[in-house]
């Protein structure tokens, strides 16, 4: 039997109607093993750290909690009747967990905002909203239970972004979760807290903001590594259809990535794909587990969501994205040529200004060495390369503002999609200030002037993203 392990966020949790859906869901995949991961819900989370920040504020203190209590008993009232257990259990388990909460305020008034106590705070939000879940499928004759990721997920010390310590991890996935998993009288449905875990004292710790769609990748990759069934796949349920090829503030007959490589992916995320965060994909990359991002609203779909797997269309460039204020800062010297630690040199001043480099181009004579950086960062990085008698006694220092765009996906690699790049520019006069892609990189970053942006991007959009309906994968 399939193991299935799907994420709600906090829009899929806000009314009636949305847990109805969720009931459908439920209803679609009847036939897998479910381990449900829920966000908290709406604003929650924001609403807990700002508490977490302001202990001083007495007045905010008690609008706060008021609003984290009123917002979930709305919820409560409306999936619940009130003459049912259901109602009552979530009502006492809001009660309870809202006495912890103070309880953690009056220590922080006490011993001060050390970090964890920041990361058990946010941690109510999950706590509260996935036990509601739990007790509303119940209500819905559902055999359901409810676990708090930390007893499962343990994590490293460090709070607020945490990283999960497998081996530890995969233990505790064996000890409490594959015996659920594999009881065969029968089928639970099992709801594990997103975006929560705890360190190996036993402090909680959380994954990072977002974090949610993390505990599902880190949930099924420690089953898969406990469980005799290999057969596992994950669903986030997003209000999007998926992955688009680019930002419709660019193109706004945006195409949907029906799939995509795990490598193809992981790039895309990390050119600011806000629907997923790269972490996910590391978590299930060597595994293999499919992941698939679907609209909650769609559930039965059958071709518009995206599918992330070791399999896909290599013959589409899987997305477009840009950076769109940026410069490129260019040192010129004839007479340094071949001196090694020039690169470092860069790169250390950089470093120690905390300025990230985003695009490196030098060609193998050496005269000139060019790189990018954000605009926000560009005067900074001037004056800190200027401030370097290495650079102001030999080098000519040159700027310009620039934009980036950046197309991603295995087909990069041919030869013919880069011809075809360049050919589609050269019809609209966009000319390319650098390129830049590394051996074997899935990625080719074009910059280009500011003003031909737009252009430039929707040239490359309209002549090389085909409709992404065929769907010809391939390992
Ligand atoms: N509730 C957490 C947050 O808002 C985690 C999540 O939503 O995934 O960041
Ligand atoms: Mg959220």
């Amino acid at each position: 039997m399939t193991i299935v392990i799907m994420k709600f966020g906090g829009s899929c949790l806000q009314n009636n109607e949305a847990f109805g859906k969720i009931l459908d869901i439920t209803n679609i995949y009847k036939d897998s093993k479910k381990i449900y991961v829920a966000s908290a819900l709406q604003g929650i989370t924001d609403i807990l750290l700002k508490t977490a920040h302001n202990v001083v504020d007495k007045k905010e203190i008690d609008k706060n909690i008021a609003l984290i209590e009123k917002k979930h008993l709305d919820v409560i009232e409306e999936i619940f009747n009130q003459d049912t257990e259901y109602y009552t259990n979530s009502k006492d388990w809001l009660d309870k967990k809202l006495s912890e909460l103070e309880d953690c305020i009056v220590d922080i008034e006490e011993f001060g905002l050390e970090p964890y106590y920041i990361d058990y705070i946010s941690s109510f939000g999950e706590i509260l909203s996935t036990y509601i879940l739990s007790q509303y499928l119940e209500s819905k004759k559902i055999n359901s239970i409810f676990i708090s990721a930390n007893s499962l997920i343990i994590t490293n010390d460090n709070f607020n972004n945490a990283y999960p310590l497998y081996e530890l991890t995969n233990a505790r996935i064996k000890n409490h979760l594959v015996p659920l998993l594999e009881n065969p009288k029968e089928n639970t449905l099992i709801c594990v807290t997103g975006f929560i875990g705890r360190n190996k004292i036993g402090y909680t710790t959380t994954l990072g903001r977002g974090g949610s769609d993390y505990t599902a990748t880190i949930l099924a990759r420690s089953i898969y590594d406990e469980c005799a069934d290999k057969d596992i796949k994950i669903i986030l349920w997003k209000d999007v259809d998926g992955l688009l090829s680019i930002n419709p503030k660019y193109v706004s007959e945006s195409f949907l990535i029906r799939n995509l490589d795990y490598i193809e992916a992981k790039q895309i995320a990390n050119f600011g794909a806000k629907v997923l965060h790269p972490k996910c994909l590391e978590a299930i990359e060597e595994r293999k587990i499919p992941l698939e991002i679907r609209n909650f609203n769609k559930p039965l779909e059958k071709e518009k969501f995206t599918i992330i797997s070791n399999k896909t269309n290599k013959d589409q460039i899987k997305g477009i994205s840009a950076i769109e204020d940026a410069i490129v800062i260019t040192i010129i010297s004839g007479s340094m040529v071949d001196i090694p630690g020039v690169l470092g040199k860069i790169f250390d001043v950089m470093g120690k200004n905390k300025i990230s480099v985003s695009f490196v181009a030098q060609s193998s004579s050496e005269i000139s060495t060019s790189f990018v950086v954000n605009g926000e960062d560009s005067e900074k990085a001037i004056k800190a390369l200027k401030s370097e008698e290495f650079f102001s006694e030999f080098y000519h220092i040159n700027w310009e503002p620039v934009s980036i765009i950046n197309i991603t996906g295995l087909k990069v690699l041919d030869n013919k999609t880069k011809s075809d790049i360049f050919n589609a520019l050269a019809k609209k006069n966009v000319n390319v200030k650098g390129i830049s892609q590394s051996n074997d990189e899935l990625n080719l970053s074009l910059l280009v002037k500011k003003e031909k942006l737009m252009d430039g991007i929707n040239i490359v959009h309209d002549d090389l993203c085909e409709e992404f309906e065929n769907n010809n994968c391939t390992n």
